[in-house]
């Protein structure tokens, strides 16, 4: 290849980068098998069976060995109990079952420590490889038995069983935590903890959109491809008319990077509740509030304005139209793609 054509290859991928911005990225930094890993682990952790069986069966195709599969199943009982880890191998038995003529690959088995191993010192120094540091605290002198069954049960005779790689134990971790309520601070370590075993910052955003994806036992389902106002929104949007008498109601949702163009309720206003994910709402020259689910935003008539989800995040709320006489929705401009990745 000569250099003229190796310059023009590689101003190509530089405009094709540019055009398809960091959407399209996070879903091309993960293996088939590492996508099929975060899927089943987000499915187990949440509960929702029916998508569960589904990533099962694709993990099998992506390469993913039985084995391999009843392990991430296994772990996953010390992040989200053993009811989850249960069913979610109760729904493992189901697919093995369907797929029985289709011979897939058992894989190696786990280990077992052999007898006699100082399992707290294992534990220990495996805790120290994941974090870099001995892990210590106030909770574990005020608890010892959780330090003992951290080290001596989870980061010893789990973690020693092989069969996955610490970095895919830390991909089922992350995807886990972060399709679960009220862990942030868990979830936070274990990103660390997923940078130290060597995923990179794209590999992560690409976990956590896998994570976010709406749930079938979801309270407000997602609804259909919103078509009808597809022309002011930026990616793709959701609905699912909840109420349209009295009050109108809907649930909107939204795919990460996301968002409606800035628009004008005229005379009645709107109110937004969030309930899943984690998105924006910005009035026209203020700085963007993060909504995060509960969140209640009341957006006054006549104030310009634009809502949307993160560029990680799947994002859902309820949108609520204040009744008026006569009210209307003026949609303006896009919010651009160089203020939207301002945002964190
Ligand atoms: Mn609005």
């Amino acid at each position: 290849m000569n250099l003229k054509r190796i310059l023009s290859v590689s101003l190509l991928i530089l405009v094709v980068n540019l055009f398809t911005g960091g959407f399209c990225m996070a879903k091309d930094v993960l293996s088939k098998k590492e996508i099929s890993i975060a899927k089943i682990s987000s499915y187990t952790a949440s509960g929702d069976i029916e998508s569960l069986e589904k990533a099962l069966d694709a993990g099998l195709d992506n390469g993913l060995t039985v084995n391999e599969i009843k392990e991430i199943l296994v772990q996953l009982y010390a992040y989200c109990g053993f009811p989850r880890s249960l069913n979610g191998l109760s729904a493992f038995m189901k697919v093995t079952e369907q797929r029985k003529d289709k011979n897939d690959t058992i894989g190696d088995a786990g280990k077992i420590l052999p007898a006699g191993t100082d399992k707290f010192a294992y534990g220990d120094k495996v805790q120290v490889e994941l974090t870099g540091n001995h892990v210590r605290g106030a909770i574990y002198e005020f608890a010892p038995a959780i330090d003992q069954y951290l080290k001596e049960h989870l980061f010893a005779d789990i973690f020693a069983r092989g069969v996955l790689t610490n970095q895919e134990r830390e991909i089922a971790t992350i995807s886990a935590l972060a399709s679960m309520q009220g862990v942030d601070a868990q979830l936070n370590a274990h990103i660390q903890i997923g940078k130290n075993t060597g995923l990179n910052d794209n590999q992560i955003k690409a976990i956590l959109e896998i994570a976010s994806v709406p749930k079938l036992n979801e309270i407000f389902k997602t609804g259909a491809p919103n078509t009808a106002y597809a022309k002011y929104f930026v990616g793709q949007s959701y609905l699912n008319p909840l109420t349209t008498e009295g009050v109108k109601i809907s649930n909107v949702t939204f795919e990460p990077g996301c968002r409606n163009n800035w628009h004008i309720h005229h005379k009645g206003g709107q109110i937004l509740i969030t309930v899943q994910g984690r998105g924006y709402y910005q009035e026209w020259g203020k700085p963007v509030q993060e909504l995060h689910p509960g969140d209640v935003v009341n957006i006054p008539a006549e104030v310009k304005h634009w809502h949307g989800a993160a560029p990680d995040s799947w994002f859902s709320h309820l949108a609520i139209e204040v009744p008026s006489d006569g009210g209307s929705t003026e949609w303006q401009e896009e919010v651009s793609d160089k203020d939207y990745k301002q945002l964190k």
